[in-house]
């Protein structure tokens, strides 16, 4: 049974933890954010020196920061990394400068149509410092002044680090679920999907017998996923497909980005888990842009991979900014977010084909006191908790009629049709499908092919 409201108390924590760490694609707040997950779940942790060839791309040396200001010619430090992480360009060199105005404009950087938003931004690969700040207070400083400039980093060469984990049943079909943890202070990106993955993660260990296998991935973004892709070809060309998680912490409308091939399983179980929720989810369709889909789907490998979004990057307007923030995503949004991802795994976990045992016309249900307006016996299973679970907090599951439901269910058994299809033809919700199919087995009227 799951406790909802312990998952929100725990997103909440992990929000709280992982918020004021400045993470990068490498560097000792990427190992303290990896360290603090390992915690709440079963990691394993896995490195790559820099230099290491992964494809066409080298792991970079490591960076990390100690602080960074701007002082005008009073002394006065009028942007300070200690106040704002984003404050400073990621991968920022080291420097200590006097600079008028017009020498530190080039490396300033603001945001116009969010005047009160800090962007950010990095410079990972090409040798660069700067310093981000709000548009309002960019406007105000004094053009004829002189400023001090100061960031104390260090490039050198050191480790890329990730977490892996691979849980379930070999020989079956294996799932990539991935998420990006480089990126520092901003919650819906992508602090959101760090905390979905580990504490799904958490849920799939504590309460399944897992049938299949699932490749866990929490990854600096682009660099890490390549490094791992090149570490690990074999097996990942083998994947099944996947979730990419992301960007779903906000208050907005749930979507959902597809798969490149737009119909597979995992797009199903998607689509499917939001009707059963009677969500009205935004579709994007696929586009190689976004996050690690680029290289999990890139020609290579074509893994399929989707992800449920809140607030989908590019569409919210304090994207890559200071804005998004602990007051945009909630740890009782990500809860939702965190049924609609159980839900997934639940239905790629229990979808079978069921074979009627009494084919030829239909089954006398009332003399097996299975008739659910007489007998009522086809009552939650407990295989289906979550879903009563889940109606004390967050999001509602439909319930369809228990008659047409398991009319829909005998008619439909017959050894051709999986529980997701008889879900997709019924529209009856695939958790009540595969309560009837428990109960209908144990009474001798059908079995799973
Ligand atoms: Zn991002």
């Amino acid at each position: 049974m799951i406790d909802w409201e312990e998952q929100e108390q725990l997103a909440g924590e992990l929000l709280e933890r992982l918020f004021p760490i400045c993470r990068s694609i490498t560097g000792n707040g990427l190992r303290e954010s990896l360290g603090i997950l390992q915690e709440y779940s079963e990691f394993t942790q896995v490195e790559y020196p820099s230099g290491t060839q992964c494809f066409d791309w080298q792991i970079p040396d490591e960076w990390n920061i100690a602080g960074g200001w701007i002082k005008n010619s009073k002394g006065e430090k009028i942007v300070d990394f200690q106040e704002n992480n984003l404050h400073v360009m990621g991968y920022s060199e080291a420097v200590h400068r006097f600079l008028s105005f017009e020498q530190l404009k080039p490396h300033l950087h603001s945001l116009p149509s969010l005047p009160d938003a800090i962007p950010y931004r990095t410079s990972y690969y090409r040798k660069n410092w700067g310093f981000c700040l709000k548009d309002r207070q960019l406007a105000q400083l004094d053009q004829g002044d002189t400023y001090e400039v100061f960031i104390e980093a260090t490039h050198a060469p050191g480790r890329l680090n990730l977490l892996e984990s691979v849980i379930g049943s070999p020989g079956k079909s294996e799932y990539l679920i991935s998420t990006y943890c480089c990126h520092p202070s901003m919650a819906n990106d992508n602090l959101s999907g760090v905390v979905i993955a580990t504490l799904l993660h958490r849920l799939m260990q504590q309460h399944l017998k897992l049938q299949h296998r699932y490749r866990f991935l929490i990854l600096p973004e682009t660099i890490g996923a390549i490094a791992y892709l090149a570490h690990n070809q074999d097996i990942m060309r083998q994947s099944s497909g996947g979730f990419v998680i992301t960007t779903c912490g906000g208050p907005g409308s749930f979507g959902y980005k597809k798969t490149f091939q737009g119909t597979h399983l995992i797009d199903r179980v998607i689509q499917q888990t939001m009707r059963d929720f009677d969500l009205n989810a935004i579709e994007y369709p696929f586009a190689p842009d976004g996050s690690d889909e680029r290289q999990y789907s890139s020609p290579g490998f074509r893994i399929p991979v989707a992800s449920i979004t809140r607030d989908k990057y590019y569409e919210y307007p304090y994207y890559h900014t200071s804005l998004d923030d602990l007051s945009f995503v909630t740890a009782g949004n990500l809860v939702g977010t965190l049924q609609l991802y159980w839900a997934c795994i639940l239905m790629l976990e229990r979808n079978a084909t069921y074979r009627s045992l009494n084919p030829d016309g239909e089954a006398q249900l009332g003399r097996r006191g299975l008739y659910p307006q007489t007998g009522g016996a086809l009552k939650q299973s407990a295989a289906d908790q979550s879903t009563a679970a889940a109606s004390r907090k967050g999001l509602h599951q439909k319930q369809s009629d228990p008659v047409d439901a398991i009319t829909w269910f005998l008619f439909l058994a017959d050894g051709e049709h999986s529980l997701l299809e008889m879900a997709e033809r019924s529209g009856v919700p695939f958790d009540q499908l595969y309560s009837i199919a428990l109960e209908l087995e144990k009474h001798g009227l059908c079995r799973a092919n």
